[in-house]
């Protein structure tokens, strides 16, 4: 008998309460949906999740799964019994690989209460996203994030609570942020001692309310640089590992899910829009949430990648994280031999100060330098070429 493979299980929750001036994703206003009958709205969401759930159950059923990850949107906008069922309904349609499954929620400090936290972990969840962004009233007018940040009291309570893991996301690179705001922002967070911190640099995306307040984006990403180089300083001072490009963590604290989209394991999502990967297939849903309030997407999309995909793919996943990738695992995970040509292409990245490249135990290990992470598409781009 074959042992299941451990996915991970994607939960997209497309809703939020207004829209963000940076945000490009694909997400709703509530407002837009409903006239204050929340609730009905977010249980025939829940009841349409489920229902793909249970409707794909034979695609998953060669799986186990060890992560269960509520992204957004806001999923903290559901209310504990509403996550509750779906992890009712993922527990009953495929196997925990054992007891320690990592149940992650994003929360919004909106949604914060300590009696919600303990609702949520009392439904299984073990790891919870604090969406912070900037504690900085005048920056989170910059970005136009229209929530009041956490304050002291929320921040002391989120931090109280026992039994779970304590994550933030953050933003830096915000127009005005200087060295010194970042540094103090940085002291208040870090005391906290958070388990893993997300920190993104601000990206100003075409078309949004942003993009039309900050024309000069050449002059932004050299201070955005700067901030990002100050904020890994301060965060391996602190005792962080960078172990991805955005991602820092108490040694042991890595998020396994995300880890699973850098590694090429498998995972499972579902809502309109989630992605699932399985190897060489990858399968999606193109639905608005309209269209999934109405109809859930019982069968996503199916896109066969072909090798030269995959690999490229594995690529640009791969050497997101500092450790890089090895030969073994390039070649494992694609079915492709790693040619001479890419070797040698990393070998040129290495003498530019862009790579490394570390034989030993019959193995080779590729990674980029910090500076190669400052360039990552265009050296991805470089690499791919050659496949
Ligand atoms: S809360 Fe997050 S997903 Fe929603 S609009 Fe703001 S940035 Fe976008």
């Amino acid at each position: 008998m074959s042992v299941p493979v451990n996915a991970g299980v994607y939960i997209h929750v497309p809703f939020c309460r207004s829209k963000c001036d940076y945000c490009s994703f694909y997400s709703v206003p509530i407002g837009a949906l409903c006239d204050g009958e929340r609730p009905g709205l977010f249980g025939r969401y829940v009841d349409r999740l489920i229902d793909e759930i249970r409707g794909r159950s034979d695609e998953t059923a060669a799986y186990s799964f060890d992560t269960i990850y509520f992204g957004g949107g806001t999923p903290s906008l559901l209310g504990a019994p509403l996550v509750a069922r779906i992890i009712d309904a993922v527990r009953s349609c495929f196997s925990p690989s054992g007891p320690d499954c990592e149940i992650t929620l994003e929360c919004n400090p909106e949604d914060f209460s300590v009696a919600s936290l303990g609702e949520y972990r009392g439904a299984g969840v073990n790891r919870v996203v604090l969406g912070v962004q900037t504690l900085d009233a005048q920056l989170r007018g910059v970005i136009g994030r229209r929530a009041k940040a956490p304050d002291t009291a929320m921040l002391d309570a989120f931090f109280a609570m026992k039994d779970i893991v304590h994550c933030l996301d953050i933003i830096t690179g915000i127009p005005g942020q200087n060295g010194g705001r970042l540094a103090h922002e940085l002291e208040r967070l870090l005391a906290y001692r958070p388990e893993h911190v997300s920190a993104y640099i601000l990206s100003i995306e075409k078309d949004t309310p942003l993009a039309r307040r900050v024309p000069d984006t050449a002059g932004l990403s050299l201070e955005q640089r700067r901030r990002f180089e100050e904020l890994i300083v301060i965060m391996e001072e602190s005792g962080y590992t960078h172990y991805e490009v955005s991602n820092f963590c108490v040694p042991g604290f890595e998020s396994r899910h995300n880890m699973k989209y850098w590694t090429f394991e498998p995972y499972v999502g579902y809502g309109p829009g989630a992605h699932s990967f399985y190897g060489s297939r990858r399968l999606y849903s193109t639905q608005t949430v309209e269209e999934y309030l109405e109809r859930p997407s019982i069968t996503p999309v199916l896109d066969e990648r072909g090798k030269d995909a995959a690999a490229e793919e594995f690529l640009l996943t791969g050497l997101r994280l500092r450790r890089g990738i090895t030969r073994s695992a390039f070649e494992k995970a694609t079915g492709s031999r790693m040619t001479d040509a890419l070797i040698g292409e990393f070998d040129r990245l290495e003498k530019e100060g862009l790579a490394l490249v570390v034989q030993g135990g019959g193995d080779v290990r590729f990674r980029f330098t910090l500076e190669g992470l400052f360039h990552m598409d265009g050296l991805v781009a470089r690499l791919a070429a050659l496949l």
